[in-house]
């Protein structure tokens, strides 16, 4: 169990950099160290932010690589922009204790290149990168088993969990609208409108309509999926038996296949 949290695979004491660091501060921990990721703290010493050297490419007029040091004009340029300017807010941050599978799924669902884990002050206690997640995955063969299938169970009743309030606010949603076509119908019952009217009236409708037909389309895929958890085999293939990764069941809660097991049945 131990092995699976992220704890166990961070680095535990990574640089870091100030929100009132220039930019060129920032750029040259990157060159130093080599890495394209530095956590940026408050005096807390907690995270507020993180820095990529994407981030300096996409906020800098000029074109960085790491390989390469700047020109004294790049450097003028790179001083006067400060790292809080330009570093993405409020990153997605995870505890020591987090699992490596829910990490690796949050990074890649949010196309991040690295994770800060924090203790509950959000105060850093290291920095997982894309690396050491690949690091987890290629020392997984060595892991108990047991732990393997304990980690899939809580992923499992984390996605039900999910998959039950994404329901119950799409049946909201859809009462609420039923409610107010209802009202709809009712005045122009009593209060006819011209033909202008009603034409810019009917695409309203239209679209509401098509976006309800979604919403009872992804409904029916949320009972289904929701039903064979009841059972105990939601992720299951039922072709080949193999366990469908949970970022799939929450694209296509309905579905009963693998990947795999889909693209032999489309053929
Ligand atoms: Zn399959």
């Amino acid at each position: 169990m131990q092995a699976h949290a992220v704890k166990a695979f961070m680095s535990g004491d990574p640089v870091w950099v100030s929100p009132d660091a220039s930019a060129l501060e920032a750029f040259e921990q990157m060159i130093d160290r080599g890495i394209r990721h530095l956590p940026v703290l408050d005096r807390e010493r907690r995270v507020v932010g993180v820095l990529s050297i994407d981030d300096l490419r996409a906020a800098l007029p000029f074109s960085m690589t790491l390989r390469q040091p700047l020109s004294p004009g790049e450097r003028e340029t790179a001083r006067e922009w400060r790292v809080g300017e330009i570093m993405s807010h409020d990153p997605e941050t995870l505890g020591p204790e987090a699992s490596i599978s829910e990490a690796a799924e949050r990074m890649a669902e949010r196309r991040i290149g690295c994770l800060p884990i924090v203790d509950e002050e959000r105060r850093l206690a290291g920095l997982l990168s894309e690396t050491d997640v690949l690091w987890a995955i290629a020392t997984a063969g060595r892991l108990p088993r047991d732990s393997a299938e304990t980690a899939r169970k809580r992923e499992l009743e984390s996605l039900v969990r999910e998959l039950e309030r994404e329901r119950e606010r799409i049946r909201t949603r859809l009462a609420q609208r039923q409610r107010a076509e209802a009202s709809l119908e009712a005045v122009m019952r009593d209060e006819p409108m011209d033909q202008a009217e009603r034409g810019a009236d009917t695409t309203i409708v239209q679209e509401a309509v098509a976006l309800d037909e979604l919403a009872v389309r992804r409904l029916a895929a949320l009972d289904a999926a929701l039903d064979r958890a009841a059972q105990g085999h939601l992720g299951e293939c039922t072709s080949c038996g193999a366990s469908i990764p949970v970022a799939r069941l929450r694209a296509m809660p309905g579905t009963t296949v693998c990947v795999a097991c889909a693209r032999t049945a489309r053929r």
